[in-house]
């Protein structure tokens, strides 16, 4: 593990800053008081900062030397509504918001870095920090698209970072290709006749049409998508009838869930399929169905020549601790939408062990601050070996 001995130095301020947005938690688009910090603490360091892109986002830019290469490292700042439930002295101190994720480390490391490099100045080019707002389900990496962040801080590729428990804080795993699932949502309502619970043939009953889509559903994944493409078909919310009146049918059933896929192909065939399941069962049983598929995050996809670059930073900081080799995850994340503005490569940084169990989005999680050394050093890294000095003279 090779750390400058300037990121040591500054890893007291960094822990300290890390510790206190730990203590402030903010969810999607309320980051008012994270930005702000982060806003005046890349000012203070020399940088050119636009604040509030994609309402509560921040992009500090560093332009060094005459590079023309441009590159984007993007942090999330957003903490979960969720209680923290862990005894530490810089516990939550917003009742029902917590840092669960460890967004407060990502934010303390991508500034860590751009005081870094705004220090030592050792690159030619331009590099923009990308702070985002709202990566928990709240859309604020299509917001800050939106916004024309690519239009405003033009990006030749984009890189992101997330810290995983069960690697070791001087551990990092680089893979190209697949990452991070396609995270949609789906509804559907099956529309019947409600009746007498004791004469349902005077009536269309759909909660037994639900049984059956119900049961059908897992055959999509089994039956229809390629066994060697994973997917996840989840049935999430069933709600129908009350159960203070048992001998109503009622009119109509409503089923949510989730579907996740790891390519463009895979994830239409989802939704096609699961709408074909359900008019099918509907057409079966006489009822009516209403169906929708809510495309909310595209999978995150490692482009291969940044991912290249990212493997020999990490291997240049990590050495021998750098995997090439790492489970893609079935969850998501929004920087799914800066990778298709710019070739991108997300990255996971090790957290260390799961301390008494507690995983991302548990009410005990805590990001590890001996990974916030390691996560400095791989950023400025691929910065200096990115944009480099060197050959640009
Ligand atoms: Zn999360
Ligand atoms: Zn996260």
């Amino acid at each position: 593990m090779r750390v400058p001995d300037e990121i040591t130095n500054d890893l007291p301020f960094l822990t300290e800053f890390r510790r206190d947005l730990h203590a402030h938690p903010e969810l999607g688009f309320e980051e008012i008081r994270t930005s702000d910090l982060v806003a005046k603490l890349l000012e203070e360091a020399g940088l050119k900062v636009h604040r509030g892109l994609g309402k509560t986002g921040v992009v500090g830019t560093l332009q060094i030397g005459n590079g023309t290469r441009s590159i984007g490292l993007r942090a999330d700042m957003d903490a979960l509504a969720m209680p923290e439930l862990a005894e530490r002295p810089y516990k939550s101190r917003e009742t029902g918001k917590m840092h669960a994720c460890g967004h407060d480390g990502h934010t303390a490391m991508l500034l860590g870095a751009a005081r870094h490099l705004a220090s030592t100045r050792n690159f030619s080019g331009t590099v923009h920090f990308i702070f985002q707002p709202a990566e928990e389900g709240r859309g604020g990496a299509k917001r800050m698209v939106e916004d024309g962040l690519f239009q405003l801080f033009p990006c030749d590729a984009v890189y992101g970072l997330h810290n995983m428990p069960g690697l070791d804080p001087d551990e990092i795993a680089v893979v190209a290709g697949p990452q991070l699932a396609s995270s949609d949502s789906w509804r559907l309502t099956f529309r019947g006749v409600g009746t007498h619970g004791a004469k349902p043939h005077l009536g269309r009953d759909p909660v037994t049409a639900a049984g059956t889509f119900l049961a059908s559903l897992q055959s999509i994944v089994g039956r229809v998508v390629d066994p060697l493409q994973p997917a996840v078909v989840s049935a999430c919310s069933v709600r129908a009838g009350d159960p203070k009146a048992l001998n109503v049918i009622p009119d109509t059933v409503e089923i949510g869930g989730t579907a996740r896929a790891y390519t463009p192909h895979v994830r239409d065939q989802l939704e096609e399929e699961i709408g074909r399941l359900a008019r099918g069962t509907a057409e079966m049983y006489g009822i009516k169905v209403d169906y929708a598929f809510e495309r909310r995050i595209p999978p995150v996809v490692n482009d291969a020549e940044a991912s290249d670059r990212a493997l020999s930073a990490a291997r240049a900081v990590f050495g021998e601790r750098t995997r090439t080799q790492f489970p893609p995850s079935t969850a998501g994340d929004d920087f799914a939408f800066f990778g298709l503005e710019a070739p991108g490569c997300y990255v996971w940084l090790g957290n260390g062990p799961a301390v008494d169990g507690a995983l991302h989005h548990n009410t005990a999680y805590d990001f590890n601050d001996a990974a916030i050394g390691p996560g400095v050093a791989f950023w400025t890294t691929l910065v200096e070996q990115e944009l480099s000095a060197s050959a640009d003279s």
